[in-house]
């Protein structure tokens, strides 16, 4: 997904190498380098100015050092700052003090919920949990059966409302979903939700009563990374209807240019926990800062 801005940047960067010392004049010419990959690549442009005016005031200002040359400096400097726009830490989901954890996905038809609920029921079931998937997508037809058989590649129980109810409540399928993970003994419960074509109002209602009625305690943002500068947008407009604490990146092993993947930690305040990259139940794994940093920078 990378490779575009991971070459420029390299090739920006390599440009530095040799010089004995910086002046202000390559750092500006840098930093106009660095800003042009980073819109190219579809980060917003707000992330764009505040990382450009950090490398640049850390690299003008840079101590002078005697294990890295000034190029190897500037390449530091702009690793830490990515890191940091990346949300510097590794973040691990927050589990209830007592169970189950309610794990509760939002996002638009089409990121990727249905195939990371099965994603993160394995990942959980291989750390020792015992996760329970609950159908609480009741718009889409097919919606249940996909998440039933993603919960069954998992090898997790999935809840799901009786067929033949008609379309049925998606608040109240929850509130039982929840009662019967208590009841059968699983320690997190993944709560599916409706996803829409596009941003609705009523899309927003429904997650918000579900979020109501399930308290949960972690609602994760399910994004697919391919969808360029929109999934700002539409995690701007989630984080306003339904709130959440934290975002899933899905596709990025797409050869979209990956700007979302860069922009969203910033935009939302919200830190990235997963990554999902491919169509595989084991393309998962925990979002780590460092470790996509260095696969930009190459
Ligand atoms: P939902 O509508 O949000 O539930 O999305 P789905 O889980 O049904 O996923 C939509 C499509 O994207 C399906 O064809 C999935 O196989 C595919 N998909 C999901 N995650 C990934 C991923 O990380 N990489 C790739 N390449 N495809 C994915």
């Amino acid at each position: 997904m990378f490779d575009t801005l991971s070459d420029r940047l390299t090739s920006v960067l390599q440009n530095l190498r040799g010089k004995g010392k910086l002046s202000d004049a390559d750092i500006d010419s840098t930093a106009r380098e660095i800003r042009i990959a980073l819109l190219e690549a579809d980060v917003a442009l707000p992330v764009v100015r505040a990382f450009i005016a950090k490398v640049k005031e850390r690299a003008k200002g840079a101590e002078v050092s005697e294990a890295l040359n000034p190029a190897q400096q500037v390449i530091k400097i702009v690793n830490e700052e990515l890191v940091a726009i990346l949300g510097g830490e590794t973040r691990r989901l927050n589990l209830a003090k007592n169970p189950p954890t309610v794990l509760m996905l939002a996002g638009l038809q089409g990121a990727g919920k249905t195939t990371l609920a099965g994603k993160l029921a394995l990942w959980l079931k291989k750390q020792g949990h015992a996760p329970m998937l609950v159908a609480c997508d009741l718009q889409r037809p097919n919606a249940v059966t996909q998440l039933q058989v993603v919960g069954e590649r998992a090898g997790v129980q999935t809840f799901a409302p009786e067929p033949g109810n008609g379309v049925g409540d998606p608040v109240d399928v929850a509130r039982r979903g929840i009662a019967e993970a208590k009841h059968s003994q699983h320690d997190i419960v993944i709560v599916d939700t409706a996803g829409r074509l596009g941003v609705d109002e009523e899309l927003m209602r429904q997650a918000a009563d579900i979020r109501d009625a399930v308290q949960p305690d972690e609602t994760l943002f399910v994004v697919d990374a391919m969808i360029g500068q929109d999934a700002v947008t539409t995690a701007e407009a989630f984080r306003d209807g339904v709130g959440f604490t934290g975002v899933v990146l899905t596709k990025l092993d797409g050869d979209a240019r990956g700007g979302a993947a860069l922009s969203v930690r910033e935009v939302t305040g919200q830190p990235i926990l997963f990554a999902s990259n491919g169509e595989k139940l084991e393309d998962f794994d925990l979002f780590h800062p460092d470790r996509m940093a260095s696969r930009i920078l190459g």
